[in-house]
């Protein structure tokens, strides 16, 4: 096996896979209402992704997350889970997904029993009416009865929140003291500038070292060293013993350590979330049935890797730093 090292000495070791830019919600941060989504005949097979995917594996990734979009409503979905799950254990550590948890109820049961044990739920907010309102098109009862589908299924959950100004952002203890009863971990994220969604972005913004200091007040937080190669930063809340993470792309610099790659539906493999530069895999996948030309498109690619992102929130122009939407390459 040949290991994924970029040229800053980084390994390579955990993929984000976006299995489809298509979804069932229309968070307001996320998507515009009226989005227009790839022609189905653009996007690579569920064969083609596992065969990218296992070409990954091979050449020493160790973690797989699927996202999307919303990976539960691509047809057929569970055929790919269930052949990646063919992994764990065998050149993979961790295969999961990151969901809005609309279809949980009817997939918790076969995540685990492929192999997944942990998953991300992304809730913004535990208000009926406001979630409504921020997902657009989604139902909080029917992600409730889902992520209660996937605790009886055994599947450990951590909830995303994104930190929005003057939306979600006096709700933070109510989801910090719920996720401490249900034994689910939190993460809070920082809005990230990218895609053109309805509204303008700048609105939106707020920053996490705020928002910890606001909890600070009510919450006994404790750093913890618990590092994933991501941008994560994490605490322990004493008062529920459950852990709180902060995703902070735009304060915090986490580049150093990234260990992470994208790739899209297409096929685009992306090596950093916050930078446009992409290698196109699709091509070396369709040109051969060996994979050999592929693994040295991978390893290329990584070659390419950069030193880190350049976010920032264009103020003056008022236009996302990244033109593609977080749905593209899933967060
Ligand atoms: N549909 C799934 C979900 O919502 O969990 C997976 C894909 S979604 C793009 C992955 C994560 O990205 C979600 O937690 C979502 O809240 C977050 N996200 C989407 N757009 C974002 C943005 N502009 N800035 C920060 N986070 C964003
Ligand atoms: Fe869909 Fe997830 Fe984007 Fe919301 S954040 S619109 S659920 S992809």
């Amino acid at each position: 096996m040949t290991a994924l090292i970029d040229p800053f000495g980084r390994h390579v070791t955990y993929l984000r896979v976006s299995v489809t830019d298509r979804c069932d919600f229309r968070c307001v941060y996320c998507m515009a209402e009226d989005m227009t989504f790839l022609p189905k005949a653009e996007l690579l097979s569920l064969e083609e992704l596992d065969r990218l995917c296992t070409a990954f594996v091979r050449l020493g990734v160790r973690k797989l997350r699927l996202t999307g979009g919303e990976p539960l409503v691509r047809r057929n979905v569970m055929w790919l889970i269930r052949a990646l799950g063919r992994h764990v254990g065998h050149g993979l550590d961790e295969l999961t997904i990151t969901t809005n948890g609309s279809q949980l109820a009817r997939f918790a049961d076969d995540l685990f029993d492929v192999g997944v044990r942990r998953i991300n739920v992304s809730i913004d907010t535990l208000d009926p009416e406001h979630f409504a309102a921020i997902t657009r098109w989604g139902r909080l009862d029917k992600v409730m009865d889902g992520l209660a589908a996937a605790k009886r299924a055994g599947l450990r959950i951590k909830v995303n929140a994104v930190a929005l100004k003057g939306v979600n952002e006096d709700e933070f203890d109510r989801l910090i003291a719920w996720c401490g009863d249900e034994g689910f971990d939190l993460t809070l994220i920082e809005t990230m500038p990218m895609g053109d969604i309805d509204g303008d972005r700048t609105d939106q913004y707020l920053p996490l070292s705020l928002v910890r200091g606001r909890l600070k007040e009510r919450w006994t937080l404790t750093d913890v060293p618990h590092r994933t190669g991501g941008p994560a930063r994490y605490v322990r809340v004493e008062e529920t013993g459950g852990l709180l993470g902060f995703i902070t792309p735009l304060t915090h610099n986490f580049c150093e350590a990234c260990n992470r790659v994208r790739l899209t539906c297409t096929g685009t493999l992306y090596m950093c979330l916050g930078q446009d530069d992409a290698a196109d895999l699709r091509a070396p996948l369709r040109a051969s049935e060996s994979d050999a030309a592929l693994e040295s498109a991978i390893q290329e690619a990584i070659a390419r890797k950069p030193k880190g992102h350049d976010f920032v929130i264009d103020r003056r122009h008022r236009r996302p730093a990244v033109a593609r939407h977080m749905s593209v390459t899933g967060g």
